[in-house]
């Protein structure tokens, strides 16, 4: 058997803290344990907020904590053409549509139902769910807007595409670290809506990269946070789609601060560079996270 393959997958866009520190130990802890291997890849596809000077914090504060990664390391920023290949794909399968109503406009069609006393429906994050009123545009329609410059994004037509796989979507979810037992969980990504899969600036996003890399990557173990549990939905479905194999997942317990509140990139003293700037030891990290 091939030796599993874990990724500690962060996004440079601020200085890593204490849930960076237990993710990347956590992937790293069961690496070892399971005689895998572990890669990092950076997830730069946002490339305005991600900056050289906070990814080369990410190199700088592993090495520090000790988490050794295989090189060459994968960014995305140097793979656009990967993720364009499948979003054409996609496009091709008409699975996605292009959307062009404008944030204000999304915005005015949910608060006209809204102010008719009907909720409109969240994502399990919470957010609105676009609406999905541009699946039936015409193509001679999008032909002419696309054609007259009309900013777009392309969406995944979640009802569309779950019907294609005409199955139920389920992954195995490993219940702790120590990897004894799993269950199953069952995806619905219809939960979240009509997500994109490309922006005008970036022809891809999160999800479509994210299920590309694991594959290209081989990982067959997945282990983040448990903020990223309702995506795996959506990336199961992205696999199923693309016939993409499917990693296990294991979705860990989130560092919260004193008011229990997710950790975020701005609160200065959970950052490790702020903590090791105050004489903490990689020692101390690892007893403040409970290793
Ligand atoms: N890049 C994502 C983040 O920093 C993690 C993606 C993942 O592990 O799937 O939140």
């Amino acid at each position: 058997m091939n030796a599993p393959v874990f990724r500690f997958a962060p996004s440079p866009n601020g200085e890593m803290h204490l849930g960076h520190a237990f993710s990347a130990l956590v992937n790293a802890g069961m690496a070892v344990q399971t005689g895998g291997r572990l890669l990092l890849r950076i997830e730069d596809i946002d490339v305005i907020r991600c900056t050289p000077d906070f990814e080369a914090g990410i190199h700088r504060d592993l090495a520090w904590l000790g988490v050794a990664y295989e090189c060459p390391v994968r960014r995305q920023s140097e793979h656009f053409d990967d993720y364009r290949a499948v979003l054409d794909r996609l496009i091709a399968d008409d699975l996605v549509y292009p959307s062009f109503l404008s944030r204000g406009a999304v915005r005015a069609v949910i608060s006209e139902q809204e102010a008719g006393g009907t909720a409109w429906p969240r994502d399990p994050d919470g957010a609105p769910l676009h609406p999905p009123m541009e699946r039936f545009l015409s193509q001679a329609e999008r032909g002419r807007r696309i054609a007259a410059g009309e900013p777009f994004a392309w969406r995944l037509d979640v009802d569309k595409a779950y019907a294609r796989v005409g199955k139920a979507l389920d992954w195995t979810e490993w219940t702790d670290e120590t990897m004894t037992a799993t269950r199953r969980e069952t995806a619905a990504p219809q939960a979240w809506g009509d997500v994109i899969m490309a922006r005008k600036e970036a022809p891809t996003t999160y999800h479509l990269s994210v299920v590309v890399d694991d594959a290209l990557q081989g990982i067959t173990h997945v282990v983040r946070g448990r903020d990223l549990f309702h995506a795996t939905s959506i990336q199961r479905l992205l696999q199923e789609l693309l016939g993409l194999p499917q990693p296990t997942y294991f979705h860990h317990r989130l560092i919260l601060d004193a008011e229990g509140r997710k950790l975020s990139k701005s609160f200065r003293d959970t950052g490790l560079k702020a903590l090791r700037d105050l004489g903490r030891t990689p020692a101390d990290i690892r007893d403040m996270l409970g290793f």
